[in-house]
């Protein structure tokens, strides 16, 4: 009998490298190899590099229309291996397929390079009168780098190739160390309908790789999704090469519920805004501060909503929550867990891994009775844990809030959507949300302020930031 591979199984032979020469990528939840991902070298950073700037004139004169076509067929193409993309990635970043987790993320792709295809940057008439004209139009800046984590490794990178395209530029992609393997097949799946240069993978462990390529002379722009140390480095490069930049950095998003919230109606909410992706997302939520007149019952429902969603696996059906995707993030979470526990926090739910599952899962986790001041409150955890503070003047709360160095989302929770507003309006946050944590929109824009970087992504202005103004004046 023939041996019967799954979807993911045939796209991944597409891009796999030779096992003699590639490196073996696990399967977060297992530890199973996976597949070999090519181990390229700095030199073909230079490769990459020459192909996409030799691509990208031919591109930016096929004009606006005949690249929203091919953004829409290629949305089209990941539509078509919508499942063998979203099993393999949730095999290498360990998400679960249910839940808004892998299936929902290539479905976040679509949408987006759709959005990106349908969304017109239009020439704007700044004077018009007798004497004067002056008009604001936008063109293409040329090669663009899009550096990405391991986290949402699929969505964010079309979050930075899509508009690129979009734009008349042309792409390069460096996908995260921890997940190469769904990155190359997206790809892969997008270069089917992709003329070729326009959109060109560099795939390396080595972080010297990425050093290269946001440093490198031909490249325009960078867009970058990562950590705040790594996002320093590439500010750092750009004095040299003057590369346009948008960083996309870390969080450490506070939530506030005021007195008059409904505990057990926001409680799910609260939960997805917190745990989404077992907690290793940017914008979410990751420190709660709940009046003291309902902190008991907030705690209650968010920890009732905890214990019934299922950890494990990401190709069982039903589970909602997976491993953290790697044994440097799990060590991470684990050392936050213990030192705030050593430090008086009271843990209402979780707060210790669950080596049945797999080496890298830890349990759904609420601690309470925190302060602020504790590395778990005062540091990005990347994981699934909620520190809960309690707080009596709602003034302390929005002190707490506005406190750290980031300063990427927040959310307020609240049945008054009035007074919800007048205190979002006074947290510093790139994205303040209203009863809800992370929802994002393709249309909205969405970036950080403070520490937690700079530039916007998505709709007109996503575009406006892969572009280069011109402005025809006379
Ligand atoms: P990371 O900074 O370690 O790595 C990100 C990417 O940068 C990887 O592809 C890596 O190879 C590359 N890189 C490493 N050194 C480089 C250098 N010197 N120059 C250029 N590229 C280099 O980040 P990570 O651990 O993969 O991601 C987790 C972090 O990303 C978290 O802090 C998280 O909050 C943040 N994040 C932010 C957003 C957002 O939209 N703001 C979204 C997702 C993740």
């Amino acid at each position: 009998m023939p041996e019967v591979k799954s979807v993911d199984e045939v796209l991944l032979a597409r891009v796999q490298a030779d096992p003699a020469t590639g490196r073996a990528i696990p399967d977060a939840a297992t530890g199973e190899t996976i597949g070999y991902a090519p181990e390229q070298a700095i030199v073909e950073v230079d490769v990459a590099v020459a192909a996409a700037k030799a691509a990208q004139r031919e591109w930016d004169e096929l004009g606006h229309a005949v690249r929203s076509k091919l953004l829409h067929a290629a949305a089209d193409a990941v539509d078509a291996n919508a499942e063998a993309l979203a099993r393999l990635l949730s095999r290498e970043q360990g998400k679960p397929l249910d839940g808004p987790n892998a299936r929902f993320e290539v479905g976040a792709c679509v949408t987006w390079l759709r959005s990106a295809a349908t969304t017109v940057l239009e020439p704007q008439v700044l004077i018009d009168s007798d004497t004067d004209h002056a008009v604001l139009t936008y063109r293409a800046l040329g090669v663009v780098a899009a550096i990405g984590p391991w986290n949402w490794p699929l969505m964010i990178a079309i979050w930075q190739i899509a508009p690129a395209l979009r734009m008349g530029n042309t792409v390069v992609v460096k996908p995260s160390e921890y997940t190469p393997l769904s990155v190359l097949a997206l790809v892969d799946v997008l270069n089917e309908v992709l003329p070729p240069g326009v959109l060109v993978p560099v795939v390396s462990s080595d972080r010297e790789v990425g050093a290269r390529l946001a440093a490198h002379p031909d490249i325009d722009k960078v867009m970058f999704t990562g950590s705040t140390a790594t996002g320093r480095r590439i500010v750092e490069a750009s004095s040299a090469n003057l590369a346009r930049l948008t960083l996309e950095l870390g969080g450490n998003d506070a939530g506030i519920v005021l007195p008059d919230a409904d505990p057990k109606a926001i409680a799910e909410d609260l939960f997805w805004g917190a745990f989404i992706n077992t907690g290793q997302t940017c914008a979410a939520l990751k420190r709660l501060y709940v009046h003291e007149s309902i902190h008991d019952e907030v705690i209650d429902a968010l920890a009732g909503v905890v214990r019934r969603m299922p950890m494990g696996c990401g190709l069982d059906p039903g589970n909602v929550l997976g491993p953290l995707q790697n044994a440097a993030q799990f060590d991470i979470v684990a050392r936050l867990v213990e030192d705030a526990e050593a430090r008086g926090g009271r843990v209402v739910v979780g707060g210790e891994p669950a080596p049945e599952l797999g080496a890298n899962f830890f349990r759904a986790t609420i601690i309470a009775d925190l302060t602020d001041g504790v590395a778990l409150v005062d540091q990005e955890q990347f994981g699934p844990v909620l520190p809960v503070v309690r707080y009596t003047d709602v003034e302390d709360a929005i002190a707490s809030a506005n406190g750290l160095d980031a300063g990427l989302g927040a959310s307020v929770w609240s049945s008054d959507r009035v007074a919800a507003r007048a205190v979002a309006a006074r947290l510093r946050a790139g994205t303040v949300w209203i009863n809800s944590h992370g929802t994002l929109h393709p249309e909205v824009p969405f970036g950080g302020v403070k520490k937690s970087g700079y530039g916007l992504e998505f709709g007109v202005e996503g575009l406006k930031s892969v572009a280069e103004p011109r402005i025809v004046s006379g």
